[in-house]
């Protein structure tokens, strides 16, 4: 039986997006000089011009966050830095649906995931770190903790509003203040995320934001004034990173890329198996650096799975970010599709079988698809690098060992996902897998009480929990 969707369209009007925007620096919006577009990746409509932050610009930021630290975010009682971000949590809340328009418009992703997932856990993170602001003393961190200073953090574009609460939430609730920059594709929610700080009376110069693309972010990361870097992107900007900090003192956190192994086990409950196969890879359009983009297979059920997935798959409904009931979204720009496209022709020249169900892509915008390679050995690039969209390769194992050798072979360690109903099983291999995240029988859970992060290539540090608390303070272990 096939079910007709009728068009189940969010109201657009909740949000008002200013034609252009400036910097929020020492608490006020300030003009900028150049400016870029921001635009809809699902329609190409431009949404507003944004300013191009150069070294003047980063200057003054940094000095308002250093004087707002010495001056009198470091002088604050935990406890009153808490009520200011429970009052953000609670305002971010109240705005959550402002939140989730703004995020989709200029992301791409559903408004289902922007709605359920990205904001209600941003506002969880400012929550959950509200708590630890005056328990800094029993955090296991030592008796008596101390921020480190001024924070610089630069921001991905795939989980925009998310990324901002991962990195402001701890920082602030440490005691340091912060000059973060948003990704150049997905500024507005950041800049929205300035009107709350305003409204929750956040003493002027503890969140300052600038806007820019590249440049800007080194401009922080070689910043003088700058005490820790925060940085989550590429693992090619990631190396430029690490290497700009070495000759410094500044503390320094990175979460780069991944290619997840999704390892599914003989006696694996099949059904959920391929629900939760479908969310590793195909959720907010395969742009999560967590993805679950290697299936591993074992032979024995590979083929059984695989029908079902197909099945599955045949029912995704891709489109309008917009529409609620629209599963994968626009990916985010021109550019990541060029490179998702470049790295399915790959895959394909390699000899890898290539499927994706029918669908209707609208005509403008940048979409891509939910596709499967199947046949893919360790030696395709498609088995080795990030494709960052919704591709999927397929690989198969006889025997546990086997697997657990596959999920290893490769030079990034964020996640990895079991799927079995043996206990046993599960602890074995997730005490084999060299990855900072495991799942077992689920897959992308976030949760701000439990540390993210990555071994080799995907990273240095944890964030979230108490580890993530920890990259705030001073000499205290990252890992
Ligand atoms: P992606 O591949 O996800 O676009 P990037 O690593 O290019 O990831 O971008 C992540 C963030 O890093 C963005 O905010 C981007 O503007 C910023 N960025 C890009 N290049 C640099 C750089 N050389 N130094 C600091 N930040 C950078």
């Amino acid at each position: 039986m096939t079910f007709e969707y009728a068009p189940a369209p969010e109201f657009r009007a909740i949000v008002t997006i200013k034609p252009k925007y400036g910097h929020f620096i020492g608490g006020k919006f300030v003009a900028g000089s150049k400016h870029f577009p921001t635009i809809n990746p699902a329609t190409e409509e431009v949404l507003s011009q944004i300013a191009l932050a150069g070294k003047a610009d980063v200057d003054a930021a940094v000095k308002a966050a250093r004087k707002a630290y010495t001056n009198t975010w470091s002088k604050m009682s935990g406890k009153e830095r808490g009520k200011y971000l429970y009052r953000i949590a609670r305002i971010m809340q109240e705005r959550a649906r402002e939140f989730a328009v703004l995020e989709t418009l200029d992301n791409g992703k559903p408004i289902r995931e922007s709605r359920d997932t990205d904001i209600p856990l941003a506002a969880a993170h400012f929550f959950y770190h509200a708590g630890w602001a005056d328990k800094l003393e029993y955090a296991g961190l030592g008796t008596s903790p101390k921020p480190l200073g001024v924070a610089g953090q630069i921001i991905p574009w795939n989980f925009p509003l998310l990324m901002l609460a991962w990195k402001v939430a701890p920082a602030l609730a440490a005691g340091n203040t912060v000059v973060l920059k948003p990704a150049e594709s997905t500024p507005l929610t950041a800049l929205l995320f300035a009107e709350v700080c305003q409204q929750a009376e956040l003493p002027a110069g503890v969140v300052n934001i600038v806007t820019g693309d590249g440049s800007t972010g080194a401009l922080i990361v070689n910043h003088p004034g700058i005490d820790k870097i925060a940085f989550t992107g590429s693992t090619e900007v990631g190396k430029i990173i690490a290497r700009a900090v070495a000759p410094t003192n500044k503390s320094v956190t990175l979460e780069l890329g991944g290619k997840a192994a999704n390892i599914v086990f003989d006696d694996a409950p099949i059904d959920e198996t391929v629900e939760g196969i479908v969310n590793g890879i195909f959720f907010n359009q395969g742009h999560v650096c967590c993805a679950g983009s290697r299936l591993l297979l074992q032979e024995n059920v590979a083929e059984e799975v695989l029908h079902k997935l197909k099945n599955r798959m045949e029912k995704i409904r891709v489109g309008d970010p917009m529409d609620k009931n629209t599963d994968v979204g626009a990916i985010n720009s021109k550019e990541q599709l060029a490179k998702i496209i470049e790295l399915a022709a790959v895959g394909d020249s390699e000899g890898a079988e290539r499927w994706s169900p029918a669908c209707n892509l609208p005509s403008k915008g940048f979409w891509f698809a939910p596709t499967i390679f199947t046949g893919v050995t360790q030696a395709h690039r498609i088995a080795r690098e990030e494709i960052f969209g919704p591709v999927l390769s397929v690989l198969t194992f006889r025997t546990p060992q086997e697997a657990i050798e596959k999920a290893n072979n490769t030079p990034f360690g964020l996640s990895a996902g079991i799927w079995s109903e043996k206990g046993s099983r599960t602890l074995w291999a997730s005490q084999q897998l060299r990855a900072g995240v495991i799942w077992a029988n689920t897959f992308n859970k976030f949760d701000p009480t439990s540390p993210f992060g990555g071994y080799k290539e995907s990273g240095w540090g944890r964030e979230g929990g108490r580890h993530g608390l920890a990259a705030y303070l001073k000499g205290v272990s990252h890992e």
